[in-house]
């Protein structure tokens, strides 16, 4: 290992690094880790401790592959592991991230074919490496994610394909993507035999590409529809990229017809997919369509105790509280959050307070504070009712009309702290009464209407976001 340490290319990127990050970042993070192998387009890197890794990974994670890359362009994966993987009892799960998938021979023919210089690098693994952090026990429960936690678990679980296909959709760092990873673990621990695929929408079309361009579209569609159980993050990717879009309806289909279990993620549910087609779009919504919604304090708090706990850390009830009320926008962030106080405490050798949090957090809290504004919220639901932005001050109350207000006025109160007559004032000087029937209104319909329902989260969601 210390021989790799010195291949020029590691030398360089860490000298870049250092020169990029500064000499006390280098020395606590970067100095420590070391270079394993580099090759097959992947590059193999150790950290001293799990901690260590996830930090890494997660700061300079895309500069380390950005620099590789400029060394070596085939580098596409910096796969970093913590070096207490060499001592994990065999029961244990490894701590490098395998990748499930199925067996690289289909590639082979366009690999002999295509050996000149300018040939795209291709890794051997159709699927995505999975994230050992994200299984089904790291996953903390509560009401906005019980309804796709239950529907994974029982895809995980089941022998025949249950709800074809799942479709889990919500917003950016509410738990999607760990959710299909965990349900790839959990298959591929309890059941080895079956073939697993995970895959990031973005990766079938660079595929799929690929296969055009070597004309070897028959292994492309061989590999795919040969597996148990497919998994594609992220299909909103899709919209407007009609080939890939057609390439992929197909492959659904044909899995399907076979009763093989496909799961599909989104930022969105299947009709508000822009840019997909009807027919796409249908077919998305047949099996199990289950919304992950935006955390409650209550979700955000226990995510962060178990997280804590996780790492080992003592950190005072009052931090994880405070975290929670200010950082609700998701769960990514959240844990970037704690993982920084975490590691300044390290640093400077300091328990974790309620001060230095603040301090540590300044900025990331200061974005969090940004509320969204009465203005906004009306803009943005004008228009996605279609309706003009005057029409919210106006006094006309023709359905079509009064409706999306009263929306206006449901979402003003709950994302802002204006006062019911503060709302009203705003709606054209209407009395507070008025304000106080459109948020009942729009309870009522909330609770009898799911699709009107969904609607709103997806408006609070983009207000929030
Ligand atoms: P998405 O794919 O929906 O954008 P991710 O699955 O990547 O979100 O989640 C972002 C981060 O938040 C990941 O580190 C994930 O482990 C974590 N996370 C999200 N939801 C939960 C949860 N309910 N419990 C524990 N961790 C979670
Ligand atoms: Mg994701």
């Amino acid at each position: 290992m210390t021989e790799d340490n010195q291949a020029p290319q590691w030398v360089r990127v860490r000298a870049k690094l250092r020169a990029e990050f500064g000499e006390a970042a280098y020395r606590s993070w970067l100095k420590p880790v070391s270079l394993i192998s580099a090759g097959r387009g992947v590059v193999q890197i150790s950290a001293p401790t799990k901690f260590m890794r996830d930090w890494v990974d997660q700061q300079y994670g895309a500069r380390l592959l950005q620099l590789w890359s400029e060394e070596d362009p085939a580098i596409r994966i910096i796969d970093i592991v913590h070096s207490g993987a060499i001592a994990a009892t065999p029961k244990s799960r490894p701590v490098t991230s395998p990748r499930i998938a199925v067996g690289p021979s289909a590639w082979s023919a366009s690999d002999s074919a295509q050996n000149g210089p300018s040939r795209i690098d291709r890794d051997d693994n159709v699927g995505a490496p999975l994230d050992a952090r994200f299984d089904f026990s790291n996953f903390v429960v509560g009401k906005p994610n019980e309804l796709a936690f239950a529907a994974a678990r029982r895809v995980a679980e089941a022998d025949v394909a249950t709800f074809n296909p799942l479709f889990l959709y919500g917003g950016v760092g509410l738990g999607k993507t760990h959710l299909m990873h965990a349900i790839a673990w959990h298959i591929q621990t309890t059941r080895p035999d079956k073939r697993v695929i995970y895959l990031s929408a973005e990766k079938f079309m660079y595929q799929f590409i690929r296969a055009m361009r070597y004309k070897d579209t028959m292994a492309f569609k061989e590999q795919f529809r040969s597996v148990d159980i497919l998994m594609i993050d992220d299909v909103q990717f899709f919209s407007g990229k009609d080939n890939t879009q057609e390439e992929f309806f197909h492959t659904f289909n044909a899995l399907v017809d076979q009763n093989r279990q496909v799961v599909i993620s989104a930022d969105k549910s299947p009709n508000d997919l822009e840019g997909m087609e009807e027919r796409m779009k249908s077919r998305l919504g047949w099996g199990l369509v289950a919304d992950i919604h935006p955390t409650t304090y209550e979700l955000r708090l226990g995510i962060l105790q178990a997280k804590a706990e996780r790492m080992a850390v003592e950190a005072p009830p009052k931090v994880l509280e405070f975290l929670a009320h200010k950082i609700t926008s998701n769960v990514r962030e959240l844990e970037g959050a704690l993982n920084r106080i975490v590691a300044y405490a390290n640093l400077v050798g300091r328990a974790i307070t309620l001060d230095s949090a603040q301090e540590v957090l300044h900025d990331i809290l200061r974005a969090n504070d940004r509320r969204v504004t009465i203005e906004e919220i009306q803009k943005r639901v004008a228009e996605h009712y279609n309706i003009r932005l005057g029409e919210m001050y106006s006094a006309r109350r023709s359905r079509a009309i009064a409706r999306p207000r009263q929306v206006a006025m449901y979402l003003a109160k709950q994302l802002t702290p204006r006062s019911l007559p503060e709302i009203g004032r705003k709606f054209g000087g209407r009395d507070h009464t008025t304000v106080m029937h459109a948020v009942r209104k729009i309870d009522e319909l909330r609770a009898t209407d799911s699709s009107f329902s969904e609607d709103i989260d997806l408006l609070r969601r983009m207000l929030e976001g």
